[in-house]
C-alpha cells in the first residue's frame, strides 16, 4: 500500500505497543514523520530506538506520559510546533477496555472509564487543533464496535465508547472544512490487550493459535480470526490521508464482519 504522507507529519498516541506502534510504522514507512506518547518509559524507549534505527530518529519524538494530564498534552503539542512545525494526522489512540458487567462496576470505575474515554480523545484535539486547522490536517479516533453493539460484560466501555461517536460527530461538523474527523470501530484486534488476556488464560497448556481460533469461533468472527495491528493501522493511515479527502463524520468497521448492524 503506498499513501500520500511524504512531508506530513502524525502523531499517535499510544504508540508504544499494538495498534499505535503499527500505525506508527507505517506511517513512517510512508514518509510521515511522527510524534509518539505512551505511559511508560522503558518501553517507549525501546521501540523508539528500533523506530530511530530504521527510519532515522530525526524523524520521530517521543514523549512519556498520561494523555489524561492535560499540562503534558499541551508540552507535547508544543515540542511537535517547535521541532517539526506542522501536524497533519492525529490518532487517537491511547486507551484500553474494562471488563466488567453493571453490577461488578463501582461508581469509581464508571468515572475512570468515562474519563479516560472522553478525555484521551478531548485533551489530544484541543492541543492539537490549532496546527490541524492550519494544515487542513486530520483526525482519526481509535474506537470499538461496541460504541453500536454493547456487550454486558463490558458495559461502562460500551457506554463511554457510544459517547465518544457522538463527540466525534459533534467534531466533523464544529471543525469542518478545515479537520476532517473520522474513527475505525474495531472488533477484536491480536494486540497488547488480547497477548495479556491470552497470558492470563485457564487452561495455559493452549497454544496462542488455538486460544485465538477458539475465541475467533465463540465471538463469530465470519471471517474467523482475529484482526492484526497491522490491518487497524492500514485503515486508520487510509482515513488520515490524503485518499479519505472527502470522508468526515465517518466510521470504518475493521471488525472482520463482526459488526451486525447495517
Ligand atoms: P495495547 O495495550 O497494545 O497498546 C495501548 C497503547 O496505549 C500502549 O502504547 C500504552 O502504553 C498506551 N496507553 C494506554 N493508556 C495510556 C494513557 N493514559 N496515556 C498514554 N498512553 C497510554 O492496546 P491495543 O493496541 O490493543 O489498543 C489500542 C487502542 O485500541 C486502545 O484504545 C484500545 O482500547 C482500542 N481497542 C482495541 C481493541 C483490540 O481488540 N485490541 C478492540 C477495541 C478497541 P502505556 O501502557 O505505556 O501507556
Amino acid at each position: 500500500m503506498t499513501l500520500p504522507y511524504e512531508a506530513r507529519v502524525a502523531v499517535v498516541t499510544g504508540g508504544s505497543s499494538g495498534i499505535g506502534l503499527s500505525t506508527v510504522e507505517l506511517l513512517l514507512s510512508q514518509g510521515a514523520r511522527v510524534a509518539l506518547c505512551a505511559r511508560g518509559e522503558g518501553r517507549l524507549k525501546d521501540v523508539v530506538s528500533v523506530l530511530a534505527r530504521d527510519h532515522g530518529a530525526d524523524r520521530i519524538i517521543s514523549r512519556a506520559f498520561s494523555v489524561l494530564d492535560s499540562d503534558a498534552v499541551n508540552a507535547f503539542a508544543a515540542d511537535v510546533e517547535a521541532s517539526f512545525g506542522r501536524c497533519d494526522l492525529l490518532v487517537n489512540n491511547a486507551g484500553q477496555g474494562r471488563i466488567s458487567t453493571f453490577e461488578e462496576t463501582t461508581d469509581e470505575a464508571w468515572r475512570a472509564e468515562y474519563e479516560l474515554k472522553m478525555f484521551s480523545q478531548i485533551y489530544p484535539i484541543r492541543a492539537f487543533v490549532p496546527m490541524l486547522r492550519q494544515s487542513k490536517g486530520a483526525i482519526v479516533a481509535v474506537n470499538s464496535l461496541l460504541a453500536y453493539q454493547p456487550e454486558p460484560h463490558m458495559v461502562c466501555t460500551s457506554s463511554a465508547r457510544a459517547g465518544v461517536q457522538n463527540l466525534l460527530k459533534s467534531l466533523s461538523l464544529e471543525l469542518a472544512p478545515e479537520v476532517r474527523v473520522n474513527s475505525v470501530l474495531l472488533g477484536l484486534v491480536g494486540s497488547g490487550q488480547w497477548t495479556r488476556r491470552f497470558a492470563e488464560r485457564e487452561d495455559q497448556s493452549m497454544s496462542r493459535e488455538e486460544w485465538y481460533g477458539n475465541l475467533a469461533r465463540k465471538k463469530g468472527i465470519p471471517l474467523g480470526r482475529l484482526g492484526d495491528p497491522s490491518e487497524a493501522a492500514a485503515a486508520i493511515a487510509f482515513l488520515g490521508s490524503h485518499a479519505a479527502s472527502y470522508i468526515t463524520g465517518a466510521q470504518l468497521d475493521v471488525s472482520g464482519g463482526l459488526a451486525r448492524h447495517i
